[in-house]
């Protein structure tokens, strides 16, 4: 393939594409404006001036619908694709996506059908476009439209506005820059009275995008020729005029072939008395050639601007696909894998959370720091080991039979009631590092952006976390309680062994913690105010001792149990769960807004499409 070709096939392609995306003009998005950046070739002229035989031989197929009266009624956009090798001819029309016409006479049935579908069996026009792909090895890529045929007055059966609407029709086709007007005028009218000219004049002043052809040669008046015109010195244009001999309505009828009529035409001018020093620059096949050389040079020059215009819509786009985030995989197991993906996403930010670098985890340790010391301190020790509670559970204690040197049982109650008190902080620590853990979840779900888009999945790795940090919670609150349990299960002998003893240190200073009471050691004493107050002093110091470990052991066991655990295995449970789940599921967790779906699918197919398209452009560039 030539350079021309690939670049004018290049464009062909990405206006196929921008149809097949619905962006063909008019719009204001980026593929609209790619569109109208790219060439395109429409026919112009009067009604049965020829326009849809011109399109015809172009082609070098008979696919449309010709003939005298009001024919072609909707604009019919007609994308021409060279294919390499093989000689399958296909045709295929947008409206009916993967059918495939072989049968050229049914190209143009359905042509007319669908005209008709739009505007009725009547003589009325519509300006909704017919897109007709035709893939052959024979043509040159080109995008041509072929257009109503403008007329002077309204016949029968049409509205009054029909003139002005067609003139409307052929207008905005022709007005844009990029468009290439092949303005058709029969040779056997006047030219001065070609509505072509006419119309290609007012949006092509300097004739550079207006190709003139001229048909109709052979049914001019006997004696008359088109030289004036041929030769540019009746009208000129940049481009040189071309004359056409297309099939006569008898030709039609008889069904000449293309073949046939393509050689009538060169005999034609080959043995034309008036055209034959011409006969190299007339005819269907040059005029197809001097089009496609056209547009290359037209394409050539908008590359810079066809590329640029390209890298902009892939930044806007890639941008737009970050916010849209990736699209979901279809199989199963790339479902799954996403899945994973976002729950690791989401550990990743907790664990940020809990390791510092995201704020959060410090509160951890103000519930070490502050309220779990806070807690012991304001525990009522001090009413529990009031003379009055000392007096009163060592005598409940000791029963009928005081005791003789030492109150062992008094002991024991005194220390298991104080004891006792410490399951209320060493709970509220789990709780108060429960609740922290809680928020910390809600915060990183929120932080995790790739989750955002999977509402359902969210919510399903909330619960999951929360469960998991309620399992973490009651194995903590466990372990807490236990430490405290343990610690009034046996106490620490050596602590008591070191208690001075009342009995030989009589008369000395007192236990630690209280004055010395008096110097008595007989009975009596033992039930003085001095004794209980020591016994009182001595519990309270043993329950400091307690307190001072608690202070560190119930941090150890939190941590261990529920802020350990929160870091090392908060999803197991889900993903074991997950593991269990059967492949539609998947799917269900992965539920995005619909709407959202389809601008990201979109989105992609255009920036595939883009892509493709700047790696084209970039190979044809550098073939020059
Ligand atoms: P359109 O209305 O401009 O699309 O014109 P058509 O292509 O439908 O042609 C109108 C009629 O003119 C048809 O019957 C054609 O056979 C006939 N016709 C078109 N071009 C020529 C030509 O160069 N020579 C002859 N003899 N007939 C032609
Ligand atoms: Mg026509």
């Amino acid at each position: 393939m030539t350079t021309m070709e690939s670049l004018i096939g290049l464009v062909n392609r990405i206006q196929r594409a921008c149809t097949a995306l619905g962006d063909y003009g008019g719009g204001d998005n980026a593929f609209s404006s790619l569109w109208e950046a790219l060439p395109s070739v429409a026919v112009v002229g009067g009604q049965s001036s020829g326009k849809s035989s011109v399109l015809e031989s172009i082609v070098g197929r008979d696919f449309l619908p010709r003939g005298s009266g009001i024919v072609t009624r909707r604009p019919l956009v007609l994308q021409l694709h060279k294919t390499e090798g093989g000689v399958n001819e296909y045709a295929e029309f947008l409206h009916l996506p993967k059918r495939r016409f072989t049968d050229f006479a049914m190209v143009r049935k359905e042509i007319q059908d669908e005209t008709d579908r739009m505007t009725g069996k009547t003589k009325q026009i519509s300006p909704v476009p017919i897109h007709l792909s035709i893939y052959s090895p024979h043509v040159v890529n080109l995008t041509l439209v072929d257009l109503p045929g403008l007329t002077k007055v309204a016949i029968e059966g049409q509205p009054e506005s029909i003139v002005q609407d067609i003139e409307a029709m052929v207008r905005s086709y022709v007005e844009k820059p990029n468009c290439i007007i092949l303005a058709i005028s029969p040779a056997n009218q006047d030219i001065a009275t070609s509505d072509a000219i006419k119309l290609a004049r007012e949006v092509d002043p300097s004739g550079e995008r207006t190709f003139g052809v001229l048909t109709k040669l052979d049914l001019m008046d006997k004696g008359t020729n088109a030289l004036d015109v041929l030769e540019g010195r009746s009208y000129r244009l940049q481009q040189p005029w071309v004359g056409i001999v297309n099939r006569s309505q008898a030709d039609i009828n008889k069904n000449v072939d293309m073949i046939v009529a393509r050689r009538k035409e060169r005999e034609y001018f080959a043995t034309s008395p008036d055209y034959g020093h011409l006969a190299s620059k007339m005819g269907s096949e040059y005029l197809a050639k001097l089009l496609s050389k056209h547009l290359e040079s037209v394409i050539r020059a908008r590359i810079p601007s066809i590329t640029s215009l390209i890298n902009k819509s892939i930044d806007e786009l890639e941008s737009e696909m970050d916010h849209l985030g990736r699209p979901i995989a279809v199989d199963a197991g790339a479902q799954l894998y996403t899945i994973l993906e976002l729950c690791r996403a989401f550990d990743r930010i907790f664990k940020e959370h809990l390791d510092g670098g995201r704020p959060g985890g410090d509160r951890i340790y103000g519930v070490f720091d502050n309220q779990l010391p806070a807690a012991l301190r304001k525990l009522p020790f001090d009413r529990h080991l009031s003379l009055q509670n000392v007096r009163k559970v060592v005598s409940e204690a000791d029963g009928y039979q005081p005791h003789l040197i030492a109150p062992e049982q008094g002991y024991r109650r005194l220390i298991e009631g104080s004891l006792n008190y410490f399951r209320g902080p060493a709970e509220a620590s789990v709780d108060a590092v429960h609740f922290v853990l809680k928020e910390l979840v809600r915060k990183s779900i929120g932080e995790t952006q790739e989750l955002k888009r999977f509402p359902t999945l969210q919510a399903e790795i909330a619960a999951a976390a929360n469960e998991a940090l309620e399992r973490f919670r009651e194995d903590s609150r466990k372990t807490v309680v236990r430490l405290v349990d343990m610690e009034s299960s046996y106490l620490t002998v050596d602590f008591f062994r070191k208690l001075p003893q009342e009995v030989e240190k009589a008369g000395g200073p007192g236990g630690p913690g209280g004055p010395g009471g008096p110097a008595a050691s007989n009975a009596a004493d033992r039930y003085s105010e001095g004794h209980f107050r020591r016994i009182g002093s001595n519990v309270s110091s043993y329950v400091g001792m307690v307190s001072e470990t608690l202070r560190n052991t119930i941090p150890k066991a939190v941590v261990y149990c529920q802020v350990r655990e929160a870091k090392q295995s908060l999803l197991n449970h889900f993903y074991t769960q997950i593991g269990k789940k059967e492949a539609k599921q998947f799917s269900q967790l992965l539920d995005e807004d619909p709407a959202l779906m389809e601008r990201r699918q979109q989105c992609a197919k255009r920036l595939e499409l883009y892509k493709a398209a700047r790696d084209e452009i970039d190979s044809v560039s550098w073939a020059r």
